[in-house]
């Protein structure tokens, strides 16, 4: 067993406080062995305006990374985000034409171009077998210092994979459990049980997926997990199945990209999708309600041109996807940014005659919220007229630019406030701030519209935290044994907000279903847990 690194903690930590961290050392310990791999850290927060170093961690005040105010809005806009993504894969016009590989985003990134083009030969073929899709969405923000006020502005939009709902689960019921047994919680008035929410995320997604099992309608099938070889994030996914098996009755079955080329197959009449798991032991084949993809969202997860057949063949069936292609590509970042522009935003959530809604909701009575908590977006390959006007109140040489698109003049020059994104998800595909001059001295003209500027949301500073990190263990195994290691850093914290939407037919079926908070040390642009960048976390409501 791996002893705690003390020689790493800063000297100035109160008894209390050393007994807080131990706890939660202890408590990712015991769920190490059980639940997290080692490189998964957590952290215990300890938000403060103090900036001088030198000073002792003082208990909570009442500032903090993310007020509840912050967490409400989100909750209160997540309906209003399942429908309006719902309606976005539903729309095939306006997903040709943003991420296509004729016209849009697809021409200049051979991944979505692939997707897109499998999506369209199906569609060619007739009508889908199956009407109805499934999305486990979450919608990420931070806080913006905008002006005097602070803002909740939106990261992305995950409509695949969205991952880290059961574990923030248990960051959140780490947390409880330090509160209930340390005194240095009861330092602040404002460390109640009250004010630790409960993160019902587990049941909430697999709400979602038991939803899509029903539909479907035979109580026998099973829920197909489409996860990655040597899955890092299985402890994520697998208090899902526990979920579905205890409360729900549902079995589910686990697959890579690779099983499902020998397992799968699809009944030519009904196109029901089956899995057969050649086993003396197994009942199987098991016929298949819902396809719930944890993998096929990167380039790699497609290692040669047959797992894009695979992937087509899941498509084909008669099994609900969670989500489907149109879902999946309508999560793409060139989606983000073709809301953002004049009346595109407003047309997806007319309540006149539109077609996929719920009675429940006044969505037009919410566009200017969800407009709210956007930032600036363009495509690098704009010739849009706000974007040359743009350009124009700038001080620009334009020296050597005349045959470049305004979009990648203005990036260049507002580079120090900006992000890049490509079309990808997993993180660590971004280009920030200063390294933009010279990625876009090197990206190649046609490479251009593949990729959306967006500006940096600028987090206020002033939040210490600490976190607490595997450090690989001496042994060298990586059986979870590692040692926790832990940081005190100035932290910024990003809320992701869980939903679910089952939609296709009549009304959408969705709700709101619990968060993440992730917290990094401010030095670093970037912010996934399994990436390594960030650190789960939860919130206190004060
Ligand atoms: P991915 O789909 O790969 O997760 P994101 O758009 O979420 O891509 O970007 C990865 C990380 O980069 C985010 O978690 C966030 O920490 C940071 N980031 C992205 N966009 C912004 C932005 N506009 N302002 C500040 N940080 C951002
Ligand atoms: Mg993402
Ligand atoms: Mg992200």
């Amino acid at each position: 067993m791996a002893s705690f690194n003390f020689a790493t903690w800063p000297p100035q930590l109160t008894p209390e406080q050393l007994e807080a961290l131990t706890l939660a050392c202890n408590y990712i310990r015991a769920l190490a062995w059980i639940i997290i791999p080692s490189t998964f850290s957590i952290t215990i927060q300890y938000p403060t305006t103090h900036t001088n170093h030198r000073d002792p961690c003082p208990p909570l005040t009442h500032s903090r990374a993310l007020p509840p105010c912050t967490i409400q809005a989100a909750r209160g806009l997540q309906s209003v985000y399942n429908v309006l993504y719902s309606r976005v894969a539903m729309d095939t016009q306006f997903l040709d034409t943003v991420m296509g590989a004729e016209e849009g985003v697809g021409k200049a990134d051979e991944f979505t171009g692939t997707l897109w083009r499998g999506w369209k030969k199906i569609r060619e073929h007739g009508v889908p077998v199956q009407p109805l899709h499934l999305g486990l969405f979450r919608s990420d923000y931070m806080l913006h210092a905008a002006e005097d006020r602070l803002a909740l502005k939106q990261v992305e939009f995950n409509t695949i994979s969205s991952s880290f709902g059961p574990l923030s689960e248990r960051a959140a019921a780490m947390h409880r459990n330090i509160l209930a047994s340390t005194s240095y919680f009861s330092a602040s008035p404002h460390l109640t049980a009250d004010n630790f929410p409960e993160n019902g995320t587990t049941s909430g997604l697999a709400e979602g997926l038991s939803k899509a099992h029903e539909a479907y309608g035979v109580r026998d099938a099973r829920i197909l997990f489409v996860v990655q070889p040597n899955e890092r994030n299985v402890f994520d996914q697998r208090w899902l199945e526990y979920e579905l098996l205890e409360k729900h009755q549902i079995h589910a079955v686990r697959q890579t990209l690779a099983d499902l080329a020998v397992s799968a197959s699809l009944d030519p009449s009904t196109q029901a999708l089956t899995i057969t798991i050649p086993s003396p032991t197994n009942p199987s084949p098991y016929e298949i309600s819902t396809i719930y993809f944890r993998a096929s969202y990167t380039p790699s997860d497609f290692p040669s041109p047959s797992y894009y057949d695979t992937r087509f063949l899941l498509e084909r069936s008669r099994a609900i996807k969670c989500p489907s292609l149109p879902l999946q590509l309508a999560g793409g970042k060139k989606v983000q940014e073709a809301l953002t522009r004049p009346g595109v935003l407003e047309r997806f959530l007319s309540n006149k005659g539109a077609k996929w809604g719920t009675r429940a909701l006044d969505l037009t009575a919410h566009a200017a919220d969800i407009r709210a908590t956007w930032m600036g977006m363009w495509a690098l390959d704009s010739e849009d007229a706000d974007i040359a006007a743009a350009l124009n109140h700038l001080p620009v040489s334009g020296q050597g630019q005349e045959n470049v698109p305004p979009g990648t003049r203005l990036a260049r020059l507002k580079a120090p406030s900006l992000v890049l994104k490509p079309q990808r998800e997993g993180g660590g595909n971004n280009v920030y701030r200063k390294a933009i001059p010279a990625f876009l001295d090197a990206l190649p003209a046609e490479e251009r519209e593949a990729w959306i500027a967006m500006e940096m949301i600028e987090t206020p500073r002033g939040v210490s935290g600490y976190l607490v990190r595997a450090s690989p263990s001496s042994s060298g195994t990586d059986n979870g044994s590692t040692e926790k290691k832990v940081v005190r850093a100035e932290v910024i914290s990003e809320l992701g907000f869980f939903g679910y939407a089952l939609f296709g037919v009549g009304e959408v079926v969705e709700r709101e279903v619990g968060w993440l908070v992730r917290t990094k040390g401010t030095e670093s642009n970037e912010g996934g847990v399994a990436a390594g960048f960030s650190v789960l976390d939860s919130v206190v409501l004060v």
